[in-house]
């Protein structure tokens, strides 16, 4: 498969590094011609994205200046999988791409102490409930209530960090961080 991978900003060549792993290709997409190019090389069945971490109103500007916001948003309503991690998880909000129920509370650990780890079951990965994820947090954001239609997979302290609706996951940690490749196992899948 190739996965496009949002490449304005963040942590991409991260995720990039794990799906080469997994035996996967991955295009990176900076303007609306690299998505245009991708959409012609893969059939719509096939396609599928990964929205980094980085810092969502830098990515954001850099979208709506490339003109991507729109087709991306577009691709997503009509199922194509996403997965969108801490800031990317921020770009599914509705303030932002707007596809993802959910109500999202940005650097909600606070700017300084904001970074940190924890382990915590993900509902639906392989062994899950023996096995918890290892999740980094880094400025994290997390999910402060979701829709009907989405589906709580992970929280920390009370608080969502992962959640699923439809074809598109949203995590507030950087699975791309550790060795546990679960969850991009998981988005492949869908
Ligand atoms: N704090 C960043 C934001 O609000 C997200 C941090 C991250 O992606 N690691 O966009």
């Amino acid at each position: 498969m190739t996965i496009a991978i949002l490449a304005l900003q963040g942590a991409f060549i991260e995720h990039e590094q794990v799906l080469h792993r997994l035996g996967h290709e991955t295009l990176e997409i900076r303007n609306l011609a690299d998505w245009q190019r991708y959409c012609s090389e893969v059939p719509e069945a096939d396609r599928r994205l990964v929205i980094p971490g980085g810092e969502s109103t830098a990515m954001t500007r850099i979208m709506r200046d490339e003109n991507l916001l729109e087709p991306l948003r577009e691709a997503i309503l009509h199922g194509m999988p996403v997965l969108g991690t801490c800031a990317g998880l921020i770009m599914l909000d509705p303030q932002h791409l707007a596809t993802m129920d959910i109500h999202v509370r940005r650097n909600a650990y606070g700017r300084q102490l904001g970074s940190f780890t924890a382990n915590a079951t993900v509902a639906g990965l392989p062994s899950a409930n023996e096995k918890p994820f290892p999740m980094v947090f880094i400025r994290a954001p997390y999910i402060e209530s979701v829709g009907d239609g989405v589906e709580v997979l992970a929280s920390v302290d009370s608080h969502i960090v992962a959640a699923r609706q439809g074809n598109q996951l949203a995590v507030a940690f950087h699975p791309e961080l550790t060795d546990d490749t679960r969850l991009h196992e998981l988005f492949l899948s869908l």
